[in-house]
Parts: structure tokens; sequence; C-alpha cells
């Protein structure tokens, strides 16, 4: 028998990870902790994990869309699967004779071993809120923590494969080398972007004693030494540079940095690096796309759920019944040339009217900067339905630089007001874009759907 093992090493470019099971309410409100392995003995917790579950999933659809060939080495799907188990079933249970024999599940030709940390896998918690549309705020009660992934952290993916033709090995390899997924949750929020880094592949003849000593001696995984290809350019539905003209703030941390008295809620950010995160830019996106498609007449539901309006499908929804994920995905921005600064805050009284006593606070700002605004399309998008789609992204952008619109926490105060710097994206200026949008591009988007 010949054992393949091929070993990938995977780096999360940004921030991600697969989150764990349990949920629940943690000492700062609700949390949704990372996947992890069991705890060792005398440790409070376990090693970042990275389930082979989504690692299969995630190669099958890769092999799938580059290579129909390739498909089937990873078995049957999920559906696939609970298909048969359900055909198997029915013909279990009708009483007549049925010389039929159900289908078999097929096996995967490729198993996922397993995944090993390799570098990093610090975490770190993002709070996230959602935006109230009746008020135009952040809704309260909202909060939840997510523990995420830093960047930079690296995984070895060690696959197995017994007797491969060696045909379909090499292309296999092929479709391997560009293999750049996007893992686990947040996607659309820009989260969890892995890029490929490395790869190896060693054969073992189990049959040949040389082979079988080798088998037995060595450290089996394969050094993932040999160089993937690079990725392919992205296709972005919107490419922006947004200009700080009045402080932005992102993040709902309170920390004591300027001393006890202050109560300080510090920007978001990676490291050393201010971020606005991607979840803050697909929010202010969101809600101004739906309040753009009323005012044209057109179908924007209240509540993220319907599944049929075009922001619910462009951004993805929730239902009760049903829930799918949006066409797009939003990055995290990292603001270049930021300046920091803190702009203190006295909570007013509303008996005496006076500043409240212990009620001085400050947010941390980014006074002066600038950042990308990029929109990623999570498939490979064209046609109309794509061009409108972009249209109506950019319509909030130029909402956004005629300052009807902030990015952040505070608008309503003048916070977050941004410019358009420089658009790499439409083909039209942006200061016309009211006008082409009335033009019944987007209004005819129901005769195109129809
Ligand atoms: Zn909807």
């Amino acid at each position: 028998m010949k054992v393949t093992l091929i070993t990938a090493r995977l780096r999360f470019e940004t921030a991600g990870g697969v989150g764990g099971t349990e949920a629940g309410a943690g000492e700062n409100g609700y949390l949704q902790p990372i996947r992890r392995d069991p705890a060792p003995k005398g440790k409070a917790k376990g090693k970042v994990s990275l389930p082979g579950t989504t690692i299969a999933g995630s190669l099958r659809a890769h092999c799938a869309a580059f290579d129909a060939g390739l498909g089937d080495l990873f078995g049957d799907t999920p559906e696939q699967l609970a298909d048969k188990h359900g055909k198997a079933e029915a013909m279990r249970r009708s009483q007549k004779r049925n010389d039929e024999k159900p289908e078999r599940a097929m096996p995967s030709a490729i198993q996922v071993l397993g995944t090993l940390l390799h570098r990093r896998g610090e975490t770190f918690s993002h709070t996230r809120n959602s935006s109230d549309r009746k008020r135009g705020a952040a809704r309260t009660h909202h909060f939840h923590r997510v523990e995420m992934l830093e960047t930079g952290t690296e995984f070895d993916v060690v696959l197995r494969w017994d007797n491969a033709d060696e045909e379909l090995l090499e292309r296999f390899l092929d479709v391997l080398k560009q293999w750049h997924p996007t893992l686990g949750r947040g996607v659309t929020r820009g989260a969890g972007r892995c890029s490929l880094v490395g790869w190896g592949r060693v054969d073992y003849d189990l049959d040949s004693p040389d082979g079988l000593m080798a088998w037995l001696n060595t450290e089996r995984r394969p050094n993932p030494a040999e160089t993937p290809e690079t990725r392919s350019a992205e296709t972005y539905a919107l490419d922006v540079d947004l200009s700080i003209v009045d402080a932005i703030h992102c993040g709902t941390e309170l920390n004591s940095v300027n001393g006890p008295k202050h109560n300080t809620l510090t920007a978001f950010r990676h490291g050393e690096e201010f971020v606005v995160p991607g979840s803050t830019l697909k929010g202010v996106l969101r809600s101004r796309a739906e309040y753009i498609c009323r005012v044209l007449g057109l179908l924007a539901c209240k509540d993220q759920q319907c599944g049929e309006c075009r922001p619910c499908l462009l951004f993805g929804f929730a239902g009760e019944e049903n829930a799918r994920r949006g066409r797009i995905a939003v990055d995290d921005a990292v603001i270049e040339d930021a300046q920091p600064d803190f702009r203190p805050h006295v909570a007013i009284d509303r008996f005496t009217g006076g500043a409240r006593d212990q009620a001085l606070y400050e947010h941390e700002v980014v006074a002066a900067g600038w950042f990308p605004m990029r929109v990623r399309w999570l498939g490979t998008e064209t046609g109309a339905e794509a061009a409108q789609d972009a249209r109506l992204l950019h319509a909030v952008v130029a909402d956004l630089d005629a300052r009807y619109v902030g990015i952040g926490a505070r608008t309503t105060a003048g916070f977050g007001t941004v410019a358009v710097r420089e658009c790499r994206s439409a083909t039209f200026e942006v200061s016309e874009l009211a006008g082409v949008l009335r033009d019944p591009v987007i209004a005819s988007t129901e005769d195109v759907n129809a």
C-alpha cells in the first residue's frame, strides 16, 4: 500500500477562527468563545483549534470549483449523506418487497488527519453591537463579545490519501496550491481570510521494507517547504479610500488608560494599529442602503430577516426559518497616518442641569488619517445584478461624502464624518451618483428579477 501525506500550512491574514459550541454569559456580557482542544490537566484552557470538518468542507468546495472531477475526493457532502440516509430509511420502512438496494454512502478518499497549531494562537475579543433602524443609533442590550484568533496565526493541515492515482494526485496538488480559503465565522465582516503559505508531500510505500521503516521511524508529517501560487487578483464591489474629517471612534472597551479618574472608551485596534472593524463598515453600508432603497420605493425589510429584499440578498439575513450569508464581505480597515486623541465628555445631570459628579468620561478617537473601505465579492459576481449592487454601495459612499451619515460611535454628536479621498471602483463620479441611481437602473430591479 502506498500512503501519501500532504501538509498544507494556512495563515490567517485577517483575524478570525471557528467558534466554539459553548456560548454564554461571561463577566463582561455575552461571550462567543473560539473553538479549543480540551484543556490539559491543570490548565484552564486548551489550545485553539481548527476543526477538520471545516477544512474538509472548504477543500471540497475549492476542488469542485476549480476541477469538477476532484469534487468527489472528499466523499458525500453532509446533504448527500442525509439524503441517502433518508432514502434508505424510507425503503426500510416501506412494507413492500423491494429488490432495490439503498445507495451506499461514498467515503472520502482524502482524509483530513488533523490540524496542528503552528504559530501564535493568541486571541483577543471584539465587542459587537447592532444598530437600531428606528433611532439610527446603537441598540441597547445587544452587545456581545466575540473571541478571535490574531492575524498571523498559522495551522498545519495534514491530509492522508491511500493508494492515490498519480494523475489525480497531481491534479489535486495543482488545485491545492491555489487554496486561499476563508474559514470560520464572520466571513462577511472580512474575518478568517487565510492564505496557503506552504505545502509539502511525502509518499510511503508500506509494501517495501525501506518504505515501512521510513513510515515507522520518521516524523511523518511532510515539511510544507513548497511555495504555493499567489492569490489571484480580487474583484471589489467597492474600493474607496476615506479621509477622517471629524474624530472617529470605534470600540466599546472601557479602560482607565489615562489614570483611574478618567473613564476612557478606548479605540479598537489590532496590536498597535487603529482599525475600523469590517462589521462597523458593513453596518453603516447596510443601514444606509436600506434607507436608500426605501427612498427609491424599493423593498427593504425592517428586521433583516425577509430574505427577499435587495439588502437581505446583498448583506445576508437570519430569519426564523432560514438564513443565508450575503454576497459580499467587508474587510477590517487599518487607519493610515492615524492621529489619536482623547475627547472628554461630561454627563449632564438631568435634575440640576449641571455636570453630574463622577461622570467625566472620554473617548479615545482617531482625529485624522484615512482608511480604505473595501467590499469584496464572495463569489465571482458579474452581470446586471452585481452592477446594481455595486451602484447601491457607491450611493452609500456618496451619502457618507455628503455627510448624511457617519461611521462609528457618537455620529449624532459629530463623530465619524468622512470624505472620499480616492475611489478606485466607480466608473462614474461619486458626485454624480445620486443622478445615476435615480436613473432607472436600480429602480428597475423588479423587472430584472422577474
Ligand atoms: Zn429583507
